[in-house]
Parts: C-alpha cells; structure tokens; sequence
C-alpha cells in the first residue's frame, strides 16, 4: 500500500504545481526587517520553530531577505541587535519562482539548487494599474516530498 502511494504521488508531480502544496503568504510567519533581536522576538522565533524565516520591508508581501533560525547562535537578545545586521552579515540568497511551476521542475530545482525554499510569485493584473510580481506562498522541499510519499511527515 506504501508503495502504490508513493508512485500515485510521484506520478502526479507533473500535474500538480507549487500553488496546490504552498504555504500561503497569511500563514507564513515573516519578520519586518526593522525588527529588533530583543528577547520578545528571539522568544516568539523560538516558539513558531522555524528553520528559514522570510523577511519583509514595509508590506508582507515585499520579501527582500532570508533569516535562519542557526543565524541566531552568537545573538544575545541583551544586546538588542536589529535583525538587519544579522540580515546584511549572512545575506541569504532568495529563491522565487512561478505559481504555476509544477512539482517535477521544482523538485529538480531543489536538487540542483543551493535553497531548499522557494517564494511563488504570480502577475496580477487584476487592478488599474500596471500588472506586478505579487508574492502568495512559500514552499520547501519538504512540502514536495510530503506530496510524493503522501502521508503527512510529522515533523520532530
Ligand atoms: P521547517 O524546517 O521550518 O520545519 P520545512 O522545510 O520542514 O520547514 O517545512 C515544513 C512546513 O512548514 C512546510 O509546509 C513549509 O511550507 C512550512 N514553512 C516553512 N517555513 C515557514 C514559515 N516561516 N512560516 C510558515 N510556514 C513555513
């Protein structure tokens, strides 16, 4: 049965696209980028337990850098540090890609690529003005992989 899952759900990786399994932008848990490292937010960050956590500027959905949670290890929350020193000292490269990309292409991706997270991005053309990029979702490695063995990993 674990075996007959696992191919139905890797056969269906070309018909799915990242848009089906992201985590949508609502739920994801971002920092603004002028956040001070104080002990509320080292202590909120800790608590979501997040390894990759995605940074923004003024809107949520203008994500301009990368925090990991190990980029925290040397960070005394005494010292309140603004999370853009530690921003600018690791200076995580960001991986966008389309909503409508399907699951193969994003798992080789994944593969060959350095991040194990990417931003979805979409046009929208749907008001007035010009169309823009508009971020609606992340999704990681994981998400693709629970999709090909089916069963929900629960996360340790
Ligand atoms: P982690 O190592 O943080 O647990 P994973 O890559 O294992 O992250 O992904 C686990 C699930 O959590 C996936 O569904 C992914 O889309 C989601 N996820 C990852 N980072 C975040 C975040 N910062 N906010 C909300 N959801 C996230």
């Amino acid at each position: 049965k674990h075996e007959i899952n696992i191919i139905s759900g890797a056969l269906e990786l070309r018909q799915k696209t990242v848009t089906d399994i992201m985590t949508p932008s609502e739920q994801c848990f971002m920092l603004d980028m002028e956040a001070i490292l104080d002990f509320d937010t080292m202590s909120e960050i800790m608590k979501q337990g997040f390894t990759r956590i995605p940074v923004y500027e003024g809107e949520r959905d203008n994500i301009t850098a990368l925090l990991f949670v190990k980029d925290l290890a040397f960070v005394d929350p005494d010292d309140c540090t603004p999370l853009k020193t530690i921003i600018k000292f690791y200076n995580h490269q960001l991986t966008w890609t389309f909503a409508d990309t399907t699951l193969d292409v994003m798992l080789e991706e994944f593969r060959k690529g350095h991040s194990h997270m990417a931003f979805v991005q979409r046009v929208n053309s749907e008001g007035e003005g010009d169309p823009f990029y508009e971020m609606i979702g992340v999704v990681t490695l994981e998400d693709v992989i629970e999709e090909i063995i089916k069963a929900e990993i629960v996360d340790e």
